[in-house]
């Protein structure tokens, strides 16, 4: 309901029906040594399929609502919403652990000079890490920049001509004007972060034990 309230400016409505298409069914199974989750939007026997095997831990705090925010997106989109947004917004949701991971992959971008070409990441798969690092990373730069509303209707209006989405929504003339300024937003956001951490631990080291 709050995934629903924050992205699509409604909640779901709530709703006995048996139909199937309204019905998400979860398949949930407690594992302590495993951690696999995936959502089937639009399965071929109606309506969507949610998976979930990993600690009860894990998907209380954050693979349930991962995968609830792909179900919640796919009443707005159904199966068509572009793979890098769907995952840019259920990633938010994800837990630390695996945001450290991303923010690391981002600091590689930017220490190796070497980026994903948004042009096929904008229509490909999102498997690898260094993917979701860059679909969030886009996600957040976008959103950031205007809001989550209008993040929504650009995505479905990407679809058609990406360049004229940007050019309506943000402003931007094409995809690699957005290119240019999403890797000067990450080198910002990367150096931006790097330097509080050393002064950080610095002090730290400095400090006497008990002051607190
Ligand atoms: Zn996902």
């Amino acid at each position: 309901m709050r995934i629903g309230a924050a992205w699509l400016g409604r909640t779901l409505p709530a709703t006995r029906t048996t139909l199937p298409r309204a019905t998400t069914t979860i398949y949930l199974e407690i594992d302590e040594e495993r951690s696999f989750a995936r959502t089937l939007v639009d399965a071929p026997e109606g309506g969507h399929l949610v998976w979930l095997v990993g600690s009860q831990e894990a998907i209380t705090g954050h693979l349930l609502e991962h995968e609830l925010a792909h179900v919640v997106l796919a009443s707005r989109f159904g199966d068509s919403m572009p793979i890098w947004a769907n995952e840019g917004i259920a990633s938010r949701y994800d837990n630390q652990r695996r945001k450290i991971i991303r923010q690391q992959k981002l600091a590689g971008f930017v220490t190796m000079d070497s980026w994903p070409h948004l042009d096929r990441l904008l229509v490909g798969e999102i498997r690898q890490q260094w993917q979701y690092a860059a679909a969030v990373s886009l996600t957040d730069y976008l959103v950031e920049r205007g809001g989550r509303t209008k993040f929504i209707q650009f995505v479905a209006d990407s679809t058609d001509n990406i360049d004229t989405a940007l050019a309506a929504h943000y402003g931007i003339r094409s995809l690699s004007q957005l290119q240019h300024q999403w890797q000067q937003a990450v080198r910002e956001q990367v150096s931006g972060q790097q330097r509080p951490t050393v002064i950080a631990t610095a002090r730290e080291a400095a400090a006497p034990r008990y002051v607190r």
